[in-house]
């Protein structure tokens, strides 16, 4: 087992941040460099190591040494080091959301929501010995038995975005860990720090050394890992070039590949809704985490006289959003993640207006005293967006949202159904008929009734369709546990004297 470790927030916040590989931190050599910075205020804060193929051979070694061992740990034992990782986290969770607001920039609250819903996968991995469970036929033929079991793959790899730093790489690991796999996390190189927090406490709660892996890097670690042999699985999630680039070449060598791509996420408004809560939704779900999720939304579809009478609505709750640094009380929406982004998304929002949307609200002016240099941008809202345009085409990923105005519900349900991403959508409506409808109708993953961010819990499956995901299984719930599992299929008779006997013919079951 690993000897404990303790972390403490303070080891992330100076120096560099460097792989964790066989239980401990890398002292090799380190060839390449990234730069960590501080959103809201702009500066350069330290650097971490990228990885080359090199490293990436030196993980998976180590990892397959203790998939050899960790595939025959009891399941009991396996689920008691999850339950300990729980309590872990569950204790330092305030720990892991500053690490999270102080390199991605979300605001703390925001920060603390992203650790609990990763806590719900490790809860969910706790009860593995009970999903893990095969089926049995006894007597399919005379004195034979049948029997179904799932083992572990051996290494499995995931390749995680910045958006998510802590609850992405938790949709991944604890499943494949407590199904007897071993890990190697690939995190953004953008805000790569608590996944090594993270390392340390599993290794605190018992996952033995080369069991979870954290090597950091750009695509050059990306390709490393989709080409080693000694890797079986790789899970992705990020944009969607890049989620079908992952796709295309972990299954050209070989592997399977889970491969989640970007979204679009429409939120179609009824006449019969209660605006109130669509305008609270919309403006939770299209400026938390400063636009930057996956299931954010990004347009609302406002059918019949509906924009008229939400939009008031809506631009009032935009300007009482108190934008400022995520540690600051109060906050609700700060910087986006790097000044590069930060440019993109204010490119978008003069490309709008280029193009001919109504900029109703423009958030380009905001400034945070004290913050000068740091990556905010307000929140900005487009009026009479149509699907030509290029706001509406791209995933902006940003505080921008669009209001596209639809004549019937025909109109809307063909607008989302005709964009190529199909991650999350919502409906909301007072009329039961219309909503059953719709969730019938719609060709998205996941569908919101009412509810903005429908992100499913762990004991579902998360997961978009079209160019939201590549491959077949979503994250996490049962397909979780098939993705890092190969079934087997045992069929046994212990020897009997009137079984005895050469018969060249094609066994049937009597
Ligand atoms: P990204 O695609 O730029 O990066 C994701 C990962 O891929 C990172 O680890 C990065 O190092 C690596 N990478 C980047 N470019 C690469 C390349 N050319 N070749 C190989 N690897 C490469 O995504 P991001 O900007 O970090 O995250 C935001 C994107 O992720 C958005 O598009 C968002 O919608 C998507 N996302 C999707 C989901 C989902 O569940 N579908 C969830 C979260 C985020």
């Amino acid at each position: 087992m690993a000897t404990p470790q303790t972390s403490t927030a303070a080891d992330t916040r100076l120096g560099v941040v460097t792989h964790w590989i066989g239980g401990k931190s890398w002292d090799g050599a380190v060839e390449r460099w990234g730069d960590l910075y501080d959103p809201a205020m702009g500066d350069r804060t330290s650097r971490v190591a990228f990885a080359g193929p090199e490293v990436v051979d030196a993980a998976v070694a180590a990892a397959s040494r203790a998939a050899e061992t960790w595939r025959h740990v009891s399941l009991a034992s396996r689920a008691r080091v999850m339950f300990a990782f729980r309590e872990l986290v569950e204790r330092r969770k305030r720990e892991v959301a500053e690490i999270l607001t102080r390199e991605h920039g979300k605001v703390l609250s925001d920060a603390l929501g992203e650790v609990n819903r990763g806590l719900e996968v490790v809860e969910f991995a706790c009860g593995l010995p009970q999903l893990l469970k095969g089926e049995f036929s006894e007597n399919v033929s005379t004195d034979v038995d049948s029997f179904s079991i799932r083992q572990p793959l051996g290494v499995v790899a995931g390749i995680t975005p910045f958006n998510f730093p802590a609850m992405v790489p938790m949709w991944m690991y604890p499943i494949a860990i407590a199904c007897g796999n071993a890990f190697i996390l690939k995190p953004s190189e953008k805000d790569p720090s608590a996944s090594i927090f993270c390392a340390r406490l599993l290794a605190e709660a018992g996952v033995p050394d080369g069991v979870f892996t954290v090597v950091h890097g750009d695509k050059v670690a990306v390709d490393a890992i989709l080409a080693h042999p000694g890797i079986q699985a790789v899970s992705f999630v990020g944009s969607t070039p890049v989620a079908r680039y992952v796709y295309e070449t972990g299954t050209r060598a070989g592997k399977r590949v889970q491969a989640l791509g970007g979204a679009k996420n429409h939120m179609v408004v009824l006449p019969d809704a209660d605006l109130d809560l669509a305008a609270d939704s919309a403006v939770s779900a299209g400026y938390g985490s400063t636009g930057q999720r996956c299931m954010a939304v990004s347009v609302v579809v406002a059918v019949g006289d509906v924009a008229e009478r939400l939009l008031p609505r809506v631009r009032e709750r935009i300007r009482r959003l108190k934008v400022a640094p995520g540690l600051e009380p109060g906050a609700e929406m700060g910087p986006l993640v790097t000044h590069e982004h930060f440019a993109r998304v204010v490119s978008y929002v003069e490309k709008g207006t280029a193009e001919g949307a109504e900029l109703v609200e423009d958030g380009r002016g905001v400034k945070v005293p004290g913050h000068e240099r740091g990556f905010f941008l307000g929140p900005c809202l487009f009026d009479r967006v149509t699907p030509d345009m290029t706001i509406y085409q791209d995933e902006i990923f940003g505080p921008v949202l669009c209001v596209v105005r639809a004549g019937t519900y025909d109109e809307a349900l063909a607008l989302v159904n005709a964009n190529r991403w199909a991650n999350g959508v919502a409906i909301f409506t007072n009329d039961g008929g219309a909503a059953r409808r719709f969730q019938h109708e719609v060709q998205v993953g996941m569908v919101g009734v009412n509810v903005p961010i429908p992100v499913p819990m762990a004991y579902y499956s998360f997961g978009g369709w079209k160019q939201s995901l590549f491959g077949d299984a979503h994250v996490h719930g049962r397909e979780g546990i098939h993705f890092y599992t190969r079934g087997k299929v045992v069929t046994a008779r212990w020897p009997d004297p009137k079984h005895r006997g050469v018969n060249l013919g094609f066994p049937q079951m009597k």
